[in-house]
C-alpha cells in the first residue's frame, strides 16, 4: 500500500491499494441499484482495500428515460449496461458482474408477463448463477435487497430471494446446481432504508414530482421499519465520490434529482443501514448494534 501524508491528511493511494483480504459481494437487480441504494458501502470498503463486487440481474431494459440522456427504449439496455461497468470503476468496484436477464418492469405492468422477465426465470437458475459467484468470488461478506425489495419492485424481491438462498446453499456440498468447490460466506445483510428517511423523502417528493410512479406509492410499503436496522455505516467521507458514482447513471432519475432538499441529501448520503440476516441477532438485542459489516470477522 502506498501511502502518504499530507499536512494532517492520510491518503491512500487507490491504484496501489493492497487487498485487506476482506471480500464483499453485492447483489442487485438493475443497473442503478448499487449505486442508487448502496453505493456509499461499496466505495467505502473499496477506499478501505476490500475488494468489492457487484452482481446484478438485469440490464434494465424497461426503465424510465431521463430526459436529455440520449437514450431510446432500443438502445437503453445497452446505454445502462455501460453506466453500471462505468459507475463501478468510481466506486472502486473490481468486478462488476452482469447475467444479463430482461427487466421485469414496475409491479402490476405488462412487462411482468414477458416471456423472458427476470421474475419468470426458474428460482433454482437464478440461485444456481449467484452460488457461481459465490463460489468464484468467496466473500465474506453478502448484502442484498430487504425481502420487500426496498419498494415493492418484483426484480428486487426476486434478487433478494436468490442471494438469500444462493448465501446458504454455496456453503453446502450437496447443493447439486454448482460444479465449484463450496464456499461458506460468514455475513448475509439486507440493505434497507429506514421507514422514517422514506417519509420524509416522500414529503418533498410528492410536491416537486407528482406524476412520478414514485410518488404514486404508499411511503408506510417503503423501506423497513426503522426498528430492523442492526447495521448502520458512517460513509459521510465518501458522499463526493457517490454523487460522482450516481451522475453516470444518466438515463435514470437518481433519488437525488427527486431530493432536493439539502439536509435531507446530506442524511441520504452520509450513511447507509443494513439488516444482518446471519448470524442471526442476538434475541432481545436492541437497535443499532454494528457499525461494520465486517464487524467479528477475523479476516
Ligand atoms: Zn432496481
Amino acid at each position: 500500500m502506498q501511502t502518504t501524508t499530507t499536512g494532517r491528511q492520510l491518503v491512500i493511494s487507490n491504484s496501489a491499494r493492497e487487498s485487506s483480504g476482506r471480500r464483499l459481494l453485492c447483489v442487485v437487480a438493475h443497473p442503478d441499484d448499487e449505486t442508487f441504494g448502496s453505493g456509499s458501502a461499496l466505495i467505502k470498503y473499496a477506499a478501505e482495500g476490500a475488494s468489492v463486487y457487484t452482481a446484478c440481474a438485469t440490464r434494465g431494459d424497461v426503465g424510465e428515460i431521463a430526459r436529455g440522456s440520449g437514450a431510446t427504449p432500443e438502445t437503453l439496455s445497452a446505454v445502462r449496461e455501460q453506466e453500471y461497468y462505468d459507475a463501478g470503476k468510481i466506486m472502486g468496484v473490481e468486478k462488476s458482474i452482469l447475467y444479463g436477464y430482461r427487466d421485469s418492469g414496475m409491479a402490476d405492468t405488462p412487462d411482468n408477463d414477458h416471456p423472458n422477465a427476470y421474475i419468470r426465470v426458474p428460482i433454482d437458475e437464478v440461485v444456481a448463477k449467484v452460488v457461481d459467484t459465490i463460489r468464484e468470488l468467496r466473500p465474506q461478506v453478502i448484502f442484498t435487497f430487504d425481502e420487500g425489495g426496498g419498494y415493492g419492485h418484483p426484480d428486487h424481491i426476486r434478487a433478494s430471494e436468490a442471494a438469500t438462498r444462493a448465501y446458504f446453499a454455496a456453503g453446502d456440498p450437496s447443493y447439486p446446481g454448482s460444479p465449484l468447490e463450496p464456499w461458506k460466506p460468514s455475513k448475509l445483510y439486507y440493505h434497507a432504508f429506514p421507514r422514517s428517511m422514506m417519509r420524509k423523502w416522500f414529503k418533498v417528493l410528492t410536491v416537486v414530482d407528482p406524476d412520478s410512479d414514485m410518488a404514486k406509492m404508499d411511503p408506510e410499503k417503503m423501506g423497513v421499519a426503522d426498528e430492523r436496522i442492526t447495521t448502520r455505516l458512517d460513509t459521510s467521507e465518501y458522499t463526493d465520490t457517490r454523487r460522482k458514482a450516481i451522475a453516470v447513471h444518466r438515463t435514470q432519475y437518481s433519488p437525488l434529482d427527486r431530493m432536493p432538499s439539502p439536509d435531507l441529501e446530506d442524511e441520504f448520503l452520509a450513511s447507509d443501514h443494513f439488516i444482518r440476516v446471519d448470524p442471526p441477532v442476538a434475541d432481545g438485542a436492541e437497535g443499532i448494534i454494528e457499525s461494520d459489516l465486517f464487524d467479528g470477522l477475523d479476516i
